[in-house]
């Protein structure tokens, strides 16, 4: 049996996309302006989606109600970022966390800041599940409408 060396084809794949964010999408970027974060009721389940949704992914309904929850809410778990890959949007160490806001029945996904990641074994015991964090939003003037309007969730210091 011969032995074949696998051909080895390399390129870089630059692929600049957009799309509308639709008109849930859409309200919902605008209401990031405003400081709010927003979600949509299921007139089914109950549940409070956010980001809004246009749709029950549980229910198949269209949501009909929009509700404002909190830009506070409690850790549900994390991870600590502390290698590069394509396309960050920081550059590492950084923290990703899942976030049950308050006034909403599905987690959130952002940044956790305020953490001091020079020691990622210790930033790890200061980090706990459960944990109250807090959002961090850009000042007014400088919101866009977009994501990082709130720069990263902090967490809420016990007194
Ligand atoms: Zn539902």
């Amino acid at each position: 049996m011969s032995e074949t060396k696998p051909k080895i084809v390399k390129w870089d794949m630059h692929l600049p996309y957009r799309w509308s964010a639709g008109i849930v999408g859409t309200r919902w970027l605008e209401e990031l302006k405003n400081g709010r974060i927003m979600g949509t009721r299921c007139p089914k389940c109950k549940r409070v989606l956010v980001p809004a949704r246009k749709f029950c992914p549980r229910c198949f309904v269209d949501t009909t109600e929009w509700v404002q929850v909190g830009d506070k809410g409690t850790l549900r778990t994390y991870t600590i970022v502390n290698f590069n890959f394509t396309d960050q949007v920081k550059n590492p160490p950084y923290i990703v966390g899942i976030i049950d806001l308050d006034g909403a029945d599905v987690s959130f996904t952002h940044f956790i800041g305020e953490v001091d990641l020079s020691n990622i074994e210790k930033a790890s015991k200061e980090l706990r599940l459960g944990m109250r964090v807090q959002a961090v939003w850009k000042p007014p003037e400088k919101r866009e409408g977009n994501i990082f309007d709130i720069e990263y969730f902090k967490p809420i210091k016990e007194e």
